[in-house]
């Protein structure tokens, strides 16, 4: 089917946006990934769930995307639809306690909106780069705190193309999951509970956690965060620079001189650099200390 007959579908279900052959490098925080095959950035959920129909009319598979703050795209990039859900799809409101937002939103401003509402319990979202839906899916945490602590609900639209409104307890939050990384659906909107809070303290905690994160983490250049979970009782990063590898190097592609469970990207970093750092060093990892490095970042795509 050639690219007008696919558009003329997207635009016949409301969604007028839609491009094909859309590289996704310029959407994730590595800088790397391949082509969206159609690539859709709605913004609203009426927009949203037109993509999904379109989709499933031209029996085309589809995913979602955040910020791709967690993402390996490969260099063949993805086949089918990428839905992206960043700035177009971003309303927040506070209302008493709660603030309930859609899921394209940057997770940081939702809790810096909170802190300046004197809310607490969301400020451990700080310093993490993702979206809300991203945050929720992941079940992202730092400095103590996580969305399992704050979720109240989120509203997830399924391949039956209806949304559902999921409580904490459905979403069967656990370390860096939920419920969505085995049952896919989108995160439409969500909802924070939180507590009445003191505004000014809360931003000078963040204020010193950020400091922190600037000062280990290789902030400045291209990257995906913690590129493996830390195994029990111990550190990814640790144990990668305990095994020599600090700053080694393929293509455009580093292990962070900063962080050693950062990859960076120098400049022209192909996803097949990346890989290759990332076997490197769980292979050198499990032949030194006989432990097994799991990935955290999500490897989606296909290679060239
Ligand atoms: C510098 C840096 C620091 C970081 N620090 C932390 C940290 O301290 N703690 C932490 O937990 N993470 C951290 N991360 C990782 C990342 O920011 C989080 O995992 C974040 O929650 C990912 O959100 P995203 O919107 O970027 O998701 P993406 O990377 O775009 O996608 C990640 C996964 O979520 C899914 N997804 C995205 N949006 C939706 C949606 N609306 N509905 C359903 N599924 C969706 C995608 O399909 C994919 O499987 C860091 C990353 C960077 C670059």
């Amino acid at each position: 089917m050639n690219s007008e007959t696919v558009l003329s579908v997207f635009e016949s279900n409301g969604v007028v946006h839609a491009k094909v052959n859309e590289p996704l490098a310029r959407y994730t925080t590595w800088r790397i990934g391949g082509p969206a095959d159609v690539y859709v950035s709605p913004r609203t959920v009426e927009e949203l769930t037109g993509a999904v129909h379109a989709a499933k009319a031209l029996g085309m598979p589809w995913w979602v995307m955040g910020k791709g703050s967690n993402l390996l795209v490969q260099d063949g990039g993805i086949r089918g639809l990428v839905i992206r859900l960043g700035d177009e799809m971003a309303k927040i409101e506070v209302d008493n306690h709660r603030v309930i937002a859609e899921s394209g939103r940057s997770f940081v401003s939702a809790a810096n909106i909170a802190i300046r509402h004197n809310l607490a319990g969301l400020e451990f979202a700080t310093g993490i780069p993702g979206s809300v839906g991203g945050a929720v899916m992941m079940n992202a945490g730092a400095h103590g705190g996580e969305v399992k602590d704050v979720l109240e609900w989120a509203d997830v639209l399924g391949g039956d193309g209806t949304i559902r409104r999921l409580t904490n307890r459905d979403l069967k939050f656990d370390y860096r999951y939920s419920l969505l990384k085995d049952h896919p659906g989108i995160v439409v909107r969500a909802a924070f509970l939180l507590q009445e809070g003191d505004g000014t303290a809360l931003a000078e905690k963040v204020k010193q956690w950020s400091q922190r994160r600037s000062q280990t983490q290789p902030l400045s250049q291209p990257n995906c965060g913690s590129v493996f979970r830390n195994p029990p009782g111990t550190h990814a990063g640790l144990l990668i620079e305990s095994a020599g590898l600090k700053g080694l190097r393929k293509g455009d592609a580093q292990i962070s001189e900063k962080h050693a469970n950062f990859i960076v990207n120098l400049g022209q970093a192909k996803a097949v650099d990346v890989l290759w750092l990332m076997r490197h060093a769980q292979e050198t990892v499990r032949k030194k200390f006989g432990v097994e490095l799991e990935t955290e970042v999500r490897i989606v795509g296909e290679p060239a």
